[in-house]
């Protein structure tokens, strides 16, 4: 099928929903991603691709590229994988989707046993609640934390237990950053490094992370995640030419009112980079509908 692309381009590809720790359901985050213009979009849950089990069709002008947030570890650090472009019926996805499930419940257990330890009571049954039919993690904790009155805000959470480097910060039983990407692949997607700046590494360490992941097989970096200073974009647009990676663009949204970033409100790629949609866009075997060389940069 030949597919069209509008005149402006409004990419976001990093969304969450129900089915892990958004707010929205997939369906109405697509509506709200719909009015705000966005014509390309990714639902990237943490570790499931749940959201595209009952996706209503997406309306006209709206791309959905299938995605996933994928959990894994390198060098002990705790790292995020977008997939892009998978199939998400693939039985390698599906399979290593479980396998991340089983993992997040496992690591439940052990953050609600670490925080009881501490003194907060509830721990499992109460995040367990907060998740509902969505993927388990650190955000539940946080949300009963603060429903159950043990905490006076989310971010607090953050800032104390869960965190990065925090005691609730369970991360040693994710896979290698390696098999993850090649799951990615095998379901037919690109793997993206997600928010490299949220790391907190040295740009000596990021370097590092980011060649390992280009050995890998990885294909893409996110340049841009959520609102950022353009010196920040210049240096992942660095990092990603240096590499020969592709760059990719999202919001992380969440929940609307979220701070960092609306739906699909993000800046644009800048144009010494390669977007990552021409990975999956140049796999196709006629290329004939797309637009004109120069027109598709526009609103990137
Ligand atoms: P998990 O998937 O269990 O490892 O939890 C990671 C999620 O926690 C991220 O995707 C964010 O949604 C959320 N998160 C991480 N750090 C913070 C923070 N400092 N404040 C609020 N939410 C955070
Ligand atoms: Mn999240
Ligand atoms: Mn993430
Ligand atoms: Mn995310």
């Amino acid at each position: 099928m030949n597919q069209v692309y509008p005149v402006v381009m409004l990419a976001d590809l990093h969304t969450h929903t129900t089915a892990s720790d958004g707010k929205l359901t997939p369906d109405e985050l697509i509506a709200e991603a719909h009015s705000a213009g966005v014509s390309m979009l990714a639902i990237t849950d943490h570790d499931t691709i749940n959201a595209y089990k009952q996706l209503s069709p997406a309306p006209a002008g709206l791309e959905i590229v299938p995605g996933i947030e994928l959990s894994s570890r390198w060098r002990k650090l705790g790292i995020h994988i977008l997939g892009l472009h998978i199939n998400p019926q693939h039985p390698a996805m599906l399979t290593f989707a479980r396998s991340q499930h089983a993992i997040r419940h496992a690591r439940a257990e052990k953050i609600a046993a670490r925080l009881e330890k501490l003194g907060y009571t509830n721990m499992l049954e109460g995040a367990k609640a907060a998740a509902g039919d969505g993927a388990i993690g650190r955000p539940h904790f946080a949300r009963y934390l603060v429903e159950s009155g043990q905490i006076k805000s989310e971010q607090f959470a953050f800032k104390k237990l869960l965190g990065q480097g925090k005691i609730g910060d369970v991360r040693e039983e994710w896979p290698e950053t390696d098999e993850v990407i090649s799951q990615i692949k095998a379901a037919g997607g690109v793997a993206v490094l997600a928010h490299p700046a949220k790391y907190k590494l040295t740009n000596l360490r990021l370097e590092e992370l980011v060649r390992d992941f280009a050995a890998a097989g990885g294909a893409g970096l996110e340049v841009i995640s959520g609102k950022q200073a353009l010196k920040l974009t210049e240096k992942l647009a660095g990092l990603a030419s240096r590499n020969g990676l592709a760059a990719s663009c999202g919001s992380d949204f969440h929940q609307t009112g979220q701070s960092w970033a609306s739906l699909g409100q993000i800046p644009p790629l800048p144009e010494n980079v390669r977007p990552i949609w021409e990975l999956w866009q140049n796999r196709q075997p006629d290329k004939t509908a797309r637009e004109p060389a120069g027109q598709a940069a526009e609103g990137r």
